[in-house]
């Protein structure tokens, strides 16, 4: 018997339901695998679709995703921020961070929400039973992930969060947006903005060391944020976190880790973010039941 007999995969009828997720381009995104696998896994009458909706075609998207009864979507680059004008109603930590990545059919309703926090923190309180407070966090980058990384950090209890970038202007925007932001309160004092020339000052003292940048990402594998001479200076038993989940590990995980740091790739992130998406929208169908993370992590190391 050949796998195909084994497994015929889902079965699509006229009752299933539909998720999925927009993006432009959104050909490379990994979100159909690992749900499909999950919801057959259940066996749940649902499928997961990749979406490639051009910025100017998204409001009518969601207007046609509501005629159609979608259940709930994710949202990838570029429409992270775009898509806040078009739902109804923000959760308080996607209305803290700015950018949505998962929205859930309520009613009549689009609901925004994130669990890009939910999915950076994950690995950390899984693998690390840290005081948190007692640590200091070094971000690279200063893009829409960078901003859920910060806000990670923050719950996490971290005190002091250094981030820098390559863009002056920019990053004077993120520090304002974050003035600006509902979790205000929360972070005075503990982020501090950085030019990316102060980097290898500021490695000494980093006890977690996170790249949300694109560097070293595939095609570009021979890249890292940082260079093997400034990872020198990294504390033993620092994390080194590179949000990048192709290569994987990326060379600044490799440098790091000959250095002694722990490393975490961004594999178990999009994991996490994906399971915690899939139980928002289930527990939206009254269907509660346990994510099969596991299914979802075997699906992408063997892809
Ligand atoms: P983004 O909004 O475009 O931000 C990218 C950031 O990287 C910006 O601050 C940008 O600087 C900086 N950057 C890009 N190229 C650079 C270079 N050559 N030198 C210095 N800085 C550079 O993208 P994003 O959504 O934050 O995503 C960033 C990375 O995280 C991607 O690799 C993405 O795949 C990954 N990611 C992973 C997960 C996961 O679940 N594992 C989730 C989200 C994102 P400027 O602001 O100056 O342009």
């Amino acid at each position: 018997m050949n796998d195909q007999q084994h497994d015929p995969g889902p079965r699509i009828t006229g009752k299933t339901k539909i998720m999925g997720v927009i993006g432009y381009p959104v050909e490379h995104s990994l979100s159909p695998l690992m749900h499909n696998a999950a919801l057959h896994h259940l066996g749940l009458d649902y499928v997961y679709l990749p979406f490639p909706i051009a910025p100017d075609n998204l409001e009518r998207a969601i207007a046609c995703f509501a005629s159609i009864g979608v259940v709930g979507f994710n949202v990838t680059i570029p429409h992270k921020q775009a898509i806040i004008p078009l739902l109804h109603e923000l959760s308080p930590i996607a209305q803290a961070i700015g950018a949505v990545n998962t929205v859930i059919r309520v009613g009549e309703k689009w609901v925004g929400t994130n669990t890009d926090v939910a999915g950076f923190i994950a690995p950390l309180q899984n693998t690390y039973n840290q005081n948190w407070h007692e640590n200091k966090a070094l971000v690279i980058g200063n893009g829409g992930a960078a901003r859920a990384v910060v806000a990670g950090c923050i719950q996490l209890g971290m005190t002091e969060i250094h981030l820098v970038g390559r863009n002056i202007e920019k990053l004077k925007q993120f520090e304002q947006s974050w003035i600006d932001s509902t979790l205000a309160d929360k972070f005075t004092n503990k982020l501090k903005i950085h030019s990316w020339e102060k980097l290898p000052q500021l490695i000494p003292q980093s006890n977690l060391l996170v790249n949300t940048t694109p560097i070293g990402m595939y095609p570009n594998i021979d890249e890292s944020p940082v260079t093997e001479n400034q990872l020198h200076q990294l504390p033993s038993h620092a994390i080194a976190y590179d949000l990048i989940y192709n290569p994987k590990p990326t060379r600044f995980l490799q440098l790091a880790q000959a250095q002694g740091a722990i490393a975490l790739d961004g594999l178990e992130m999009l994991v996490q973010q994906g399971a915690a998406a899939l139980k928002l929208w289930l527990q939206q169908e009254n269907i509660n039941v346990e994510i099969p993370i596991a299914k979802m992590q075997q699906v992408l190391t063997s892809s």
